[in-house]
């Protein structure tokens, strides 16, 4: 596996290496099982396979989070070497970003809810990043996981309005044993929070099997009703939305289909999670 810290020294050698397809997975490291799942799917699918671990400042909103994002670059390369990557690209932010950005984009309604909603710029610094990185790599295909379902349905808004020529894969969640979402910010729990964190998809699971007998409202405060009951999630949020522009869903037979998504505190540490209604 080749690792480039510039951006010059990775277009060149993918440009040594054009013709050949190219798959790619942006990731923040601090890498587990649901970033490895996107790589070994590149693997698959293409004749080479990039993976970028960069740390984007601009789409933290809360400074501590960024401060305490878990960094372990040995690992990460040694976890990527492991399931055939070809090339890891790790640069500096000065590299990504030797001027301050000024783009915004409007992404629409898709931006207005949930993380757009509770995290502000979070979304154009995704989309900046995302962009900046797709022209350096330059891949046919790109790999995103449905944890992050939102982002997932921002970064195929990107492409449309850009039309860039790169394919989007969505990828399942890859969960731990108890059904917690795998989660770089996991690590950071205490011992107490990791024992309880699987409940938020205990109880997602549970009430989204339940759409025969629930309405979208009613399912929505069972959940809320069943997480209050353990003293250490704070909720951010929980919604039921639509699956193509993340937008609340007040009756099913309006939508084609519908996810209930989560975000919870466990302290400091925010968590975010999704299960598929229908
Ligand atoms: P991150 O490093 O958190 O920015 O994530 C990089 C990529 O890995 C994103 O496309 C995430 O959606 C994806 N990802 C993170 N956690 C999981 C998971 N548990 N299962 C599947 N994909 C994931």
């Amino acid at each position: 596996m080749l690792i480039f810290k510039t951006i010059n020294e990775t277009r060149e050698f993918l440009c040594s290496q054009k013709g050949k397809s190219l798959g790619f997975v942006p990731t923040m490291g601090a890498l587990h099982q649901g970033h490895l799942d996107l790589v070994r799917k590149a693997r698959q699918e293409n004749e080479l396979v990039a993976v970028s671990i960069f740390v984007n400042p601009i789409q933290f909103n809360n400074p501590e989070d960024l401060e305490k994002y878990p960094r372990m670059p040995e690992l990460d390369a040694n976890m990527l070497r492991s399931v055939g990557c070809d090339v890891l690209f790790m640069p500096d932010v000065s590299e990504m970003y030797p001027q301050p950005e000024s783009t915004v984009y409007d992404f629409g309604p898709i931006e207005k809810v949930m993380e757009g909603a509770a995290r502000p710029g979070h979304f154009n610094g995704v989309g900046i990043v995302v962009r900046k990185l797709f022209e350096i790599i330059e891949p046919q295909k790109a790999y995103f996981g449905e944890k992050d379902f939102q982002q997932l349905a921002v970064i195929r808004e990107l492409v449309r309005k850009l039309s860039l020529s790169v394919q989007i894969v969505g990828c399942d969640t890859v969960r731990e044993p108890d059904g917690l979402a795998m989660s770089s910010r996991n690590m950071r729990l205490t011992d107490n929070e990791r024992a309880v964190a699987p409940k938020i998809y205990q109880a997602l699971q549970t009430y989204a099997r339940h759409k025969e007998t629930l309405t979208p409202s009613s399912m929505k405060n069972s959940i809320v009703k069943e997480l209050h009951n353990e003293p250490l999630f704070r909720i951010d949020y929980i919604e039921i939305a639509d699956d193509t522009y993340l937008q609340p869903v007040s009756r099913w037979a309006d939508a084609s289909g519908a996810l209930v998504f989560a975000a919870v505190f466990l302290g400091n540490v925010r968590l975010i999670d999704n299960v598929r209604i229908f």
